[in-house]
């Protein structure tokens, strides 16, 4: 199936000092296509989805998106930072700002949308992710769950190409999952092109078109979930999958 590539890496290293943290990384992730990314702790996820942000620099290789090379720095890194949107273990909102305010500030201030038509914007996302009543609470007033998925909503109010999840339900307790991982499945359903870091199995069985399996920096398998679940190839995948599974 050849799919228009989005996402694409070729040849990446990146050093932390001596620390060689991915190791000759070659990923294509094409539109509107799902990549779950697994593997053990310090194998490198969270580093390289950092590196697709551009939030970490690297050594080699390269990274496009959309046909281009990634900027280094300046006003088209800030561009990059609004087309793949992001989303943490922790959620990161703004603690002193409420749920509306959060999804608004960057539409006004990176996209120079009026007050009104980011406002506006804000409450259609949060109703897509199950949030229309929650609008003028602030952050510590919701669950886990809720502050997760103003995170999504604020992402995806910049109208992102890409989105990257690390860890997205990791922080949060077990009745809380699900519905994270509804809204993911949701915009997967909708052609989103996803990379995914998680330990949520179903989700991969579910919605991602392909598993990258990572250990030591690097990408060891890279295939359909039916056919990594059943039958990994490497050692390491069969390692890892018999302590998780
Ligand atoms: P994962 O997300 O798979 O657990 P990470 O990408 O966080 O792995 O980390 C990969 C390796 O890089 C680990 O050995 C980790 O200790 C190291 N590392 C991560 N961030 C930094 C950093 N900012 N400085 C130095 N080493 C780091
Ligand atoms: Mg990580």
């Amino acid at each position: 199936m050849a799919v228009d590539p989005l996402i694409e890496l070729r040849d990446v290293n990146k050093y932390y000092g001596e620390l060689h943290v991915l190791r000759d990384i070659n990923l294509t992730v094409g539109k509107g296509e799902v990549v779950v990314v697994i593997g053990p702790s310090g194998s490198g996820k969270s580093t390289l989805c950092r590196t697709i942000n551009r939030l970490e620099t690297i050594q080699s290789g390269e990274i496009q998106l959309d046909g281009q090379p990634l900027p280094e720095e300046g006003k088209a890194l800030a561009g990059l930072r609004a087309e793949v949107g992001m989303v943490f273990q922790s959620f990161n909102l703004f603690a002193h700002k409420t749920v509306l305010q959060n999804i608004s500030l960057a539409q006004v201030k990176v996209r120079k949308r009026k007050k009104d038509d980011a406002d506006q914007h804000s409450r259609q996302l949060l109703d897509r992710v199950g949030l229309a009543d929650q609008a003028d609470k602030y952050p510590a007033q919701l669950s886990g769950g809720q502050q997760q998925r103003v995170a999504i909503a604020r992402a995806l109010a910049m109208e992102p190409k890409a989105m990257l999840f690390d860890e997205p339900t990791s922080a949060l307790d077990p009745e809380m999952i699900n519905e994270v991982l509804e809204v993911m499945r949701q915009l997967a359903r909708e052609g989103m092109t996803m990379v995914v870091v998680t330990h949520e199995m179903g989700f991969a069985r579910a919605s991602a078109n392909r598993v990258a399996f990572m250990a030591d920096g690097r990408i060891i398998e890279d295939r359909a979930p039916d056919a990594f679940f059943t039958h990994p190839e490497s050692d390491r995948a069969k390692d890892f999958l018999s302590k998780i599974l």
